[in-house]
Protein backbone atom coordinates (compact mmCIF):
# COMPACT_ATOMS: atom_id res chain seq x y z
CA UNK A 1 0.00 0.00 0.00
CA UNK A 2 2.81 2.25 0.57
CA UNK A 3 4.12 2.01 -2.72
CA UNK A 4 0.65 2.28 -4.45
CA UNK A 5 0.49 5.54 -2.18
CA UNK A 6 3.44 6.61 -3.88
CA UNK A 7 4.47 7.45 -0.14
CA UNK A 8 7.80 5.77 0.26
CA UNK A 9 10.71 8.43 -0.33
CA UNK A 10 8.95 10.61 -2.46
CA UNK A 11 10.14 14.03 -0.45
CA UNK A 12 11.50 16.38 -3.26
CA UNK A 13 10.23 14.04 -6.22
CA UNK A 14 9.21 16.50 -9.11
CA UNK A 15 6.51 14.59 -10.51
CA UNK A 16 5.13 13.44 -7.07
CA UNK A 17 5.00 16.88 -6.18
CA UNK A 18 3.06 18.20 -9.30
CA UNK A 19 1.15 14.81 -10.38
CA UNK A 20 -0.47 15.07 -6.65
CA UNK A 21 -4.22 15.60 -6.65
CA UNK A 22 -4.12 18.41 -4.64
CA UNK A 23 -2.10 19.80 -7.39
CA UNK A 24 -4.28 19.44 -10.22
CA UNK A 25 -5.33 23.27 -9.88
CA UNK A 26 -1.77 24.05 -10.62
CA UNK A 27 -1.57 21.89 -13.68
CA UNK A 28 -1.28 24.63 -16.28
CA UNK A 29 2.12 26.00 -13.91
CA UNK A 30 3.21 22.41 -13.74
CA UNK A 31 2.68 21.24 -17.23
CA UNK A 32 0.66 18.54 -17.34
CA UNK A 33 -1.91 18.40 -20.28
CA UNK A 34 -3.92 15.16 -19.40
CA UNK A 35 -4.63 12.70 -16.27
CA UNK A 36 -5.80 9.72 -16.19
CA UNK A 37 -6.71 7.20 -13.08
CA UNK A 38 -3.48 6.16 -12.10
CA UNK A 39 -1.27 7.57 -14.58
CA UNK A 40 -0.64 11.38 -16.35
CA UNK A 41 0.97 13.30 -19.24
CA UNK A 42 3.49 16.65 -18.60
CA UNK A 43 5.78 18.53 -20.85
CA UNK A 44 8.96 18.08 -20.51
CA UNK A 45 10.22 21.30 -19.02
CA UNK A 46 14.03 20.74 -21.14
CA UNK A 47 12.77 19.80 -24.09
CA UNK A 48 14.71 18.06 -26.98
CA UNK A 49 11.96 19.14 -29.26
CA UNK A 50 8.71 20.55 -29.38
CA UNK A 51 5.90 18.26 -27.65
CA UNK A 52 8.56 16.39 -25.90
CA UNK A 53 6.33 14.75 -23.61
CA UNK A 54 6.56 12.71 -20.34
CA UNK A 55 4.32 10.34 -19.27
CA UNK A 56 4.55 9.01 -15.27
CA UNK A 57 2.48 6.78 -13.23
CA UNK A 58 0.94 8.76 -10.15
CA UNK A 59 3.34 5.98 -7.79
CA UNK A 60 6.57 6.87 -7.34
CA UNK A 61 8.31 3.61 -8.48
CA UNK A 62 11.63 3.27 -10.19
CA UNK A 63 11.55 -0.20 -10.84
CA UNK A 64 9.81 -1.26 -13.96
CA UNK A 65 9.66 -4.90 -12.82
CA UNK A 66 7.14 -3.71 -9.65
CA UNK A 67 5.25 -1.75 -10.92
CA UNK A 68 1.55 -3.16 -10.35
CA UNK A 69 0.42 -4.10 -13.71
CA UNK A 70 -2.63 -1.66 -13.60
CA UNK A 71 -0.35 1.18 -13.16
CA UNK A 72 1.93 -0.50 -16.34
CA UNK A 73 -1.14 -0.82 -18.47
CA UNK A 74 -1.98 3.12 -17.41
CA UNK A 75 0.93 4.07 -18.84
CA UNK A 76 1.25 2.32 -21.93
CA UNK A 77 -2.16 3.30 -22.56
CA UNK A 78 -1.00 7.24 -22.02
CA UNK A 79 1.27 7.05 -24.44
CA UNK A 80 -0.49 5.34 -27.00
CA UNK A 81 -2.70 8.82 -26.31
CA UNK A 82 0.08 10.92 -26.10
CA UNK A 83 1.68 9.90 -29.44
CA UNK A 84 -2.12 10.35 -31.41
CA UNK A 85 -2.57 14.10 -29.70
CA UNK A 86 1.21 14.80 -31.03
CA UNK A 87 0.78 13.12 -34.71
CA UNK A 88 -2.32 14.96 -34.86
CA UNK A 89 -1.27 18.30 -33.40
CA UNK A 90 2.40 18.71 -35.22
CA UNK A 91 2.62 15.79 -37.81
CA UNK A 92 6.19 14.62 -36.80
CA UNK A 93 8.09 12.32 -39.21
CA UNK A 94 8.61 9.85 -36.18
CA UNK A 95 8.96 9.46 -32.05
CA UNK A 96 11.33 8.49 -29.99
CA UNK A 97 9.50 6.64 -27.14
CA UNK A 98 11.28 5.44 -24.40
CA UNK A 99 12.48 4.63 -20.62
CA UNK A 100 15.73 5.69 -18.97
CA UNK A 101 15.82 2.91 -16.25
CA UNK A 102 18.58 3.90 -13.52
CA UNK A 103 21.27 6.96 -13.75
CA UNK A 104 23.61 4.92 -15.94
CA UNK A 105 20.92 4.39 -18.37
CA UNK A 106 20.48 8.39 -18.32
CA UNK A 107 17.43 8.64 -16.22
CA UNK A 108 17.42 12.17 -14.18
CA UNK A 109 14.90 10.99 -11.91
CA UNK A 110 15.65 7.39 -11.26
CA UNK A 111 13.36 7.20 -8.60
CA UNK A 112 10.04 7.88 -10.74
CA UNK A 113 10.00 6.05 -13.99
CA UNK A 114 8.76 7.97 -16.74
CA UNK A 115 8.09 7.48 -20.75
CA UNK A 116 9.66 9.70 -22.69
CA UNK A 117 7.83 10.64 -26.27
CA UNK A 118 10.29 13.08 -28.28
CA UNK A 119 8.32 13.80 -31.72
CA UNK A 120 11.01 13.61 -34.49
CA UNK A 121 11.18 15.76 -37.87
CA UNK A 122 13.27 14.90 -40.86
CA UNK A 123 16.86 16.77 -40.09
CA UNK A 124 15.91 18.10 -36.42
CA UNK A 125 18.86 16.74 -35.70
CA UNK A 126 20.51 20.08 -37.12
CA UNK A 127 23.74 22.17 -36.79
CA UNK A 128 22.38 23.81 -33.59
CA UNK A 129 22.87 20.86 -31.14
CA UNK A 130 26.23 19.61 -32.65
CA UNK A 131 27.83 23.05 -33.01
CA UNK A 132 26.29 24.88 -30.97
CA UNK A 133 25.11 23.24 -27.74
CA UNK A 134 22.20 24.65 -27.44
CA UNK A 135 18.59 23.94 -29.21
CA UNK A 136 16.09 25.84 -31.15
CA UNK A 137 12.32 25.63 -30.32
CA UNK A 138 9.60 27.18 -32.71
CA UNK A 139 7.06 27.56 -29.88
CA UNK A 140 7.00 28.46 -25.91
CA UNK A 141 6.08 25.59 -23.24
CA UNK A 142 3.24 27.59 -23.01
CA UNK A 143 1.63 27.42 -26.56
CA UNK A 144 2.33 23.45 -26.57
CA UNK A 145 0.56 23.24 -23.25
CA UNK A 146 -2.48 24.75 -24.55
CA UNK A 147 -2.60 22.50 -27.78
CA UNK A 148 -2.00 19.31 -26.17
CA UNK A 149 -4.19 20.25 -23.17
CA UNK A 150 -6.94 21.14 -25.42
CA UNK A 151 -6.06 18.28 -27.41
CA UNK A 152 -6.37 15.59 -24.91
CA UNK A 153 -9.24 16.82 -23.57
ZN1 LIG B 1 7.83 10.45 -7.34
Amino acid sequence: MQYVSGSADAGGCFLCATGAVAQEAQDEANLIVHRAELAFILLNRYPYNSGHLLVAPYAHAGDLTLLPPPAGHALFDLTQRAVAALQEEYHPDGFNVGLNLGQAAGAGLPDHLHVHVVPRWNGDTNFMPVVGGTKVLPETLDQTWARLRQRLG
